[in-house]
């Protein structure tokens, strides 16, 4: 399924098989996890992404002629040499290119990737649940190491990452507050059931001062009212790659020492950390399948907020 140009439906198209190039693998993909990133790429809310552009970075594959099954991430390329690489912080890095953005992803029947970025992933899981951990699981992961350890969690925004994270919070000991759109009462006996202690519309305010708050929607309106519900010294961290304004806020929201930050891509050690954590933890997640060709349908699905988990894009078996 390829985008031609943002703004348009993704179209299907018979596509050579990709070549994989020195240090590539070629992957028969098996499942591609759709994310709330590539409705902002098709959308058009994203800088320059290469075109025409095959989306996708969230693919479970197996590489064609050893049959073994592995995942391609989000962060599909860095130089190794700038000063974020060389820093530990190659998820910044200056000329990194993305999967299903820079470089071609996984809405397809096969891919090519650098095998230094893909990783093995946990036999515990099928193909359709695991693919999710690959984004929505891995930077939540991180968004969740940037909140230290607070202990009194919200998530605001429980979509395909906070519904992972819930999981991976509550299993550290941690104690979590979800807030959906509001009136959203399903979104929130979901996140009851996977273990939020108290769930309500982000308009509400939780019935404790919090100590972290992660924002996993594009809202940004959520900040100054997430700030609000933050203790002193406590910090709001914004998940998305893109967010709508933030609106202007009085200083004192963010007096006491509170910290406003961005949690950027991935790098490769939270891969490993993670994918190591979720079979201990254990996170189940929950997938709405689509095939292939309903790459839109999965995509209208997640903008009008209308799925509970992740939408998965399933590849058949067979060919
Ligand atoms: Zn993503
Ligand atoms: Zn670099």
């Amino acid at each position: 399924m390829v985008l031609e140009a943002p703004g348009k439906p993704l179209e299907a198209r018979e596509l050579p098989e990709p070549k994989p190039g020195a240090g590539e693998l070629l992957l028969r993909v098996h499942a591609c996890a759709v994310c709330r990133t590539d409705l902002h790429i098709v959308d058009g809310e994203l800088r320059q992404p290469k075109l025409p552009l095959v989306l996708g970075h969230q693919i479970v594959g197996e590489v064609v002629g050893e049959g073994r099954r592995i995942g391609v991430p989000w962060l599909g390329w860095t130089d190794g040499t700038c000063r974020y690489c060389r820093a530990e912080l190659e998820n910044l890095c200056d000329q990194a290119q993305f999967t299903g953005y820079d470089r071609d992803g996984g809405f397809a029947e096969y891919a090519v990737a650098d095998e230094r970025y893909c990783f093995a992933l946990p036999e515990e899981y099928p193909d359709l649940q695991v693919a999710p951990l690959l984004c929505a699981g891995l930077i939540g992961y991180r968004a969740l190491r940037l909140t230290r350890d607070a202990e009194l969690l919200g998530l605001y925004g429980f979509g395909a990452s906070a519904h992972i994270i819930v999981q991976v919070a509550r299993h550290e000991g941690r104690r979590v507050f979800a807030f959906t759109r509001p009136g959203d009462s399903e979104g929130q006996a979901f996140a009851g059931e996977l273990g939020a202690e108290w769930a309500g519309g982000s308009d509400e305010s939780p019935p404790e001062e919090l100590d972290a708050a992660i924002i996993f929607a594009p809202v940004g309106s959520l900040v100054p009212v997430a700030l609000r519900a933050v203790r002193k010294a406590g910090s709001v961290v914004c998940a998305g790659i893109h967010m709508s304004d933030i609106p202007s806020f009085p200083y004192e929201l963010l007096w006491g020492e509170r910290v406003v930050r961005s949690v950027a891509n991935l790098t490769r050690r939270d891969g490993e950390e993670f994918l190591h954590l979720a079979p201990q933890v254990p996170v189940r997640t929950t997938v709405t399948a689509f095939a292939l060709e309903e790459a839109n349908e999965a995509l209208n699905h997640l903008r009008r907020g209308e799925l509970h988990g992740a939408a998965v894009l399933h590849l058949s078996a067979a060919g």
